[in-house]
């Protein structure tokens, strides 16, 4: 006699488990696809063995074979789990079944080999027989056992030698105890063969797995309850090689729209733009990548068109509910090109900077991706990269641009301007690179070479002997973040035994930011005996009044501002020269190109020029080389 009484449960649950499946918005992700099929062979199996257990019991009332198709089919399904069980813990390693013949061979053959032998029972009968006595096991029966073992040992295996895959070491865990219920459950079919227990131990393990793997929101974002950034990733490395059509949208200026709005009404807006999208949108792939950003993947070109349409139409009135009204712009980017050959990363990040140039632009603009732009993207990796290299091999380099006395163009400083080279050995401007270290941290060490290579230069050189009062390092207010950065500058010229009054430091004018910080940070530098200029003046927020409480001794005019007065003179540069020094800075003019800038600059009073007129930046050696006197 056969004991269902386990089967029947396991099947109820197995049905609850497939509702809350297909009830919960999923990604079309391999894991995804490899889960659900193995509820529904799970289903088809515990179905299968209810039905040939009877099938067997009532055997003499049914002809032979409806016992042999019912077993076979159980038999077909059961070594079918077994394989997804397997399938999944590959899928879960990232590991791909086909990557080459000796894996191939390996995970497939047993199947194959045991299912022939499966379905060729009627002619070999070597798993079982039925005769005049009914169901009798045969020979071969437990090669049945013996697969589905080598499925779950192999998986055991690879979980263990590959732990380091795992991104969570609850997931290496969950992995290890589904597999090991799943060898419980198979040791208790040996011992037990007629209770139906095996199945209860299938769901366990399939338990296991919907409570760590399967959580849908692991992919779902919290406040538009969209697809998330994760999720995008994962569905552009996995399906790259299907044509899909990609846009996206961005809240305009979405840090400055929150900071007006407030996160919280902004956080409602957010989930109001994502009920409208699923409502209106509710067959496409949407993904909501932080910061404003929305993701479209859609299947043919024309619905492109049409939805960006819509949204265009939808984002000119506001969203509202009982306690938000939020008014919000729009910009797109949409991929023109084929992107199958380019990573889920360089994706995401051309989407992410076309995005920021189209919300930068004033008018609603939808710009499109084409080849250029991951061109654009790929140097910017590499620049990122050569950046890494500089800074970890202490190989930045600086370059010198001589300051000139206005009246007499005698050397009186200099520009200390850092340089880092690509892989070809081409020098890599900084505006190029000083955002990028500004945003991953490298500013820090970057800033620190060049203060060090500039203290350097001073110990190695006679700065009178080349007409040097003092060198100018420019100073990113990110470094202004670091605690200790006076006293790490003061260490530096106590180990290089220099003065302080050797080195200004240039603060630029735009990036004043945090001002108690800043303030603090500036007057602990200035204390320490190094002199301050203001970089770049004219290109940030001008404000004088705030210019007085900061200890700068130097205010350096922006070419912007040196180049607009040549071209136009009015009386603004000189009133603003003129209020300048008779508040006792000094003035610096950049950017003087020609001859005649520099007497116009010299004419409205500022003391000192820079500019390629005198020279451009120039490696040391050659700095020195053309001013040793
Ligand atoms: P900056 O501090 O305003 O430096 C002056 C920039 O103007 C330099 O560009 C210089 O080559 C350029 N320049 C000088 N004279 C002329 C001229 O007559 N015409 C034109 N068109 N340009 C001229 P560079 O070296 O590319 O540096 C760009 C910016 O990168 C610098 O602007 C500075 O803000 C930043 N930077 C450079 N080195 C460092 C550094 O070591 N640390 C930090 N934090 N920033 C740096
Ligand atoms: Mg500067
Ligand atoms: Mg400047």
């Amino acid at each position: 006699m056969w004991d269902y009484s386990f089967a029947i449960p396991s099947l109820l649950i197995l049905g609850i488990l497939l509702l809350n499946y297909f009830a919960l918005q999923r990604l079309p992700i391999k894991i995804n696809r490899t889960f659900v099929i193995l509820l529904l062979i799970e289903t088809v199996v515990i179905s299968s063995d209810i039905i040939s257990s009877w099938a067997c019991e009532n055997y003499s009332d049914l002809p032979i074979s409806a016992v042999y198709i019912s077993n076979m089919v159980f038999f077909v399904f059961f070594l079918l789990r077994g394989f997804f069980f397997f399938v999944f813990t590959c899928n879960i390693l990232e590991l791909d079944l086909k990557a080459n013949l000796v894996r191939t061979i390996a995970c497939n053959i047993p199947l194959i080999f045991t299912e022939g032998i499966v379905l060729a029972t009627p002619w070999l009968k070597a798993i079982f027989t039925v005769d005049d006595h009914g169901y009798v096991r045969s020979y071969a029966y437990h090669l049945i056992t013996f697969t589905f073992l080598y499925y779950i040992l192999f998986s055991i295996v690879m979980v263990l030698s590959l732990r380091k895959f795992f991104k969570r070491r609850r997931e290496f865990y969950g992995a290890l105890v589904y597999l090991n219920i799943l060898l419980i459950g198979l040791t208790l079919r040996v011992i037990l063969p007629k209770y139906l227990l095996m199945d209860t131990f299938c769901i366990m393990a399939i338990l296991t797995i919907n409570i760590i793997f399967m959580n849908p929101d692991f992919y779902i974002d919290r406040q538009t309850r969209l697809f998330n950034r994760d999720g995008i990733r994962l569905y552009l490395d996995e399906n790259y090689f299907k044509r899909h059509y990609i846009f996206a949208f961005v809240i305009d200026h979405y840090t400055e729209t929150s900071e007006i709005y407030g996160n919280k009404q902004m956080d409602a807006g957010l989930g109001l733009i994502g009920n409208y999208l699923r409502w209106k949108f509710g067959n496409m792939l949407m993904f909501y990548c932080r910061s404003g950003r929305f993701v479209f993947v859609v299947d043919n070109k024309p619905e492109v068109d049409s939805i960006i349409e819509t949204l265009i139409e939808r984002f000119k009135r506001p969203f509202i509910s009982d306690d938000v009204e939020l008014y919000l712009n729009i910009s797109f980017a949409r991929i023109i090109c084929d992107y199958k050959g380019y990573s889920s990363d360089s994706i995401l990040n051309v989407i992410s900077s076309t995005l920021e140039k189209a919300s930068s632009n004033n008018n609603r603009t939808i710009l499109d991706i084409d080849d250029r732009s991951f061109i654009e993207n790929h140097k910017n990796i590499l620049i990122k990269k050569a950046l890494e290299r500089a800074t970890e091999d202490h190989s930045v380099a600086i370059f010198l641009q001589p300051i000139v006395d206005a009246n007499t163009h005698e050397l009186v400083g200099a520009e200390s301007l850092c340089r880092i080279f690509n892989d070809s050995g081409e020098l890599i401007p900084p505006d190029k690179f000083i955002p990028i270290a500004e945003s991953n941290g490298r500013i820090y060490n970057l800033g620190a070479q060049v203060f060090e290579k500039t203290c350097i230069f001073i110990r190695d050189n006679d700065l009178d002997a080349l007409g040097l009062k003092w060198i100018n390092v420019n100073l990113s207010t990110a470094q202004f973040m670091k605690k200790d950065l006076a006293e790490s500058f003061e260490k530096l010229i106590n180990e290089y035994n220099i003065s302080p009054e050797k080195i200004h430091l240039e603060i630029t004018e735009a990036s004043i930011t945090d001002e108690i910080i800043m303030k603090d940070q500036l007057d602990k530098i200035k204390l320490k005996g190094f002199e301050l200029s203001l970089d770049d003046y004219g290109t940030g927020y001008s404000n004088a009044s705030r210019l007085k409480h900061f200890p700068f001794h130097n205010v350096k005019i922006d070419m912007s501002l040196i180049w607009d007065y040549c071209k136009q003179p009015d009386i603004i540069l000189p009133t603003l020269v003129k209020t300048f020094r008779q508040s006792g800075y000094t003035i610096t003019a950049e950017g003087i190109e020609t001859k005649e800038m520099a007497a116009t600059m010299e004419e409205i009073g500022c003391n000192y020029l820079q500019g390629m007129y005198f020279s451009p930046p120039l490696p040391v050696d050659e700095f020195i080389a053309k001013y040793k006197k």
